[in-house]
């Protein structure tokens, strides 16, 4: 099919709920994409962060061709081996506990939250069981009925009502007004270690540990969204690992399946245990396909290869020296204001001048890129996001950086 074929067909059976580009992608390579039309790109921002290796990663693909001809999926009631390696991969690179696998980040964060929920039930406050859960402004945990009321963004609740109960939000960056916040009913605090769809907003250094001390006194879980910022994103394997503290659940999505959908809840023993079959005499939370062997494979050998090819250091070093670039050309770019982030997941943002962004809107820069055969994101009306696959080479960075340049400076 050509590229015209497949939006035809796709317009005329597919829901419409994506405003896609008019484009249609055929072949992937690295950080390098094809058209149908064999046009070439850089991808400056592998699919929301999902393709964290870039696309078609050789030991990815061994690993899935390896599985496929071995075992797809036997159910959970069944023991496989290729679960218990990633389970094995999250705990060794993060806090221990314990995963339990799904295939979204919103799923993950609705595993969090139903395990905060019977946390709750287990350690009630003076008037019953705690339920509700603090989080932040312009955060996103998802699209499913509880996580989109998680997240601080009315827009993506809106039209969905009635919803549930539970959920307040307080200003990102400022655990004065989470203390404030807290009340006889407060389980859980969660939060993007750094704030992805809100626009990369990177904490102060005290938020995050703050945050753990305030769980610790008021007997609250602290439940990092890692969706965005897990798996070598931001150079380290987590994003809470910039900091000095531990949380006692993380959620993990996009990057941990490489492309593949897998969402991952891990939580610390003492919590985990709340979802364990054999003491609460029978199951309090399940998928069919959470863990598949496949997914499961891919997951495995997405730590491997982060690992044995040395890229948190490669994305702290590329990320060093986009953010050097970028924060020169803040310098010749009068509508660039800031440039910000952490290893590999970078945001720009651009004045807003009455009611229109410079440059009309970061949507036309986006448009732009696409144009000139780079793959960029625009986020909140007035930020650029960059996030190329953490085996992005400098010279495949500077090709992107260079046209990215050439658009903003016209
Ligand atoms: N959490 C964060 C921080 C996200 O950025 C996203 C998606 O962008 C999600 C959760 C939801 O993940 P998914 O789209 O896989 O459901």
């Amino acid at each position: 099919m050509n590229t015209q074929q497949v939006i035809t067909r796709h317009d005329t059976t597919m829901s419409l709920n994506y405003p896609r580009f008019p484009v249609t992608m055929a072949q992937g390579e690295g950080a390098r994409l094809t058209d149908t039309d064999g046009k070439p790109y850089i991808d400056l921002f592998s699919g929301f962060g999902a393709t964290v290796l870039g696309h078609c990663h050789p030991d990815l693909v061994a690993a899935v061709k390896r599985q496929a001809e071995r075992l797809w999926h036997v159910g959970n009631l069944l023991h496989t081996e290729p679960q218990t390696h990633a389970a094995e991969a999250i705990a060794r690179h993060g806090f221990g506990g314990r995963s339990f696998f799904s295939h979204s980040g919103a799923d993950a964060n609705e595993a969090a939250i139903k395990l905060a929920r019977l946390y709750g039930r287990e350690h009630p406050g003076s008037k019953g069981p705690r339920f509700s859960i603090l989080s932040m402004h312009r955060s996103f945990h998802g699209r499913s009925f509880a996580t989109m009321q998680a997240t601080g963004d009315d827009k993506v609740s809106a039209g969905f009502e009635p919803l549930p109960e539970g959920f307040r939000h307080v200003p990102f960056n400022d655990s004065s007004a989470v203390a404030e916040a807290i009340d006889d009913t407060t389980v859980a605090i969660m939060v993007e270690p750094i704030q992805g769809e809100g626009g990369v907003h990177v904490p102060d250094d005290d938020y995050l540990p703050k945050l753990r001390t305030l769980c610790d006194q008021h007997d609250l879980l602290l439940i990092c969204d890692e969706v965005w910022t897990g798996c070598g994103r931001t150079g380290r394997w987590f994003g809470y690992q910039h900091w000095d503290f531990q949380p006692d659940i993380m959620t993990l999505g996009k990057g941990v399946g490489g492309g593949l959908a897998v969402g991952v809840m891990c939580a610390v023993d003492r919590v985990a245990e709340l979802y364990d079959a054999r003491k609460q005499g029978g199951v309090r939370h399940a998928t069919t396909l959470g863990g598949n062997c496949l997914a499961m494979a891919v997951t495995t050998a997405v730590f491997e290869v982060i690992e044995r090819d040395a890229l948190l250091s490669h994305t702290k070093a590329m990320g060093r020296h986009a953010m050097t670039r970028l924060s020169r050309l803040a310098e010749r770019c009068p509508g660039l204001l800031a440039v910000r982030g952490r290893g590999l997941f970078l945001g720009a943002q651009f004045e807003i001048k009455g009611d229109v962004t410079w440059f009309n809107n970061t949507a036309e820069v986006v448009q732009r890129s696409l144009d000139a055969g780079i793959l960029v994101n625009a986020v909140q009306g007035n930020m650029l996001r960059l996030a190329p696959p953490l085996t992005i080479d400098q010279s495949t960075l500077d090709e992107g950086l260079d046209r990215l340049e050439s658009i903003l400076l016209g």
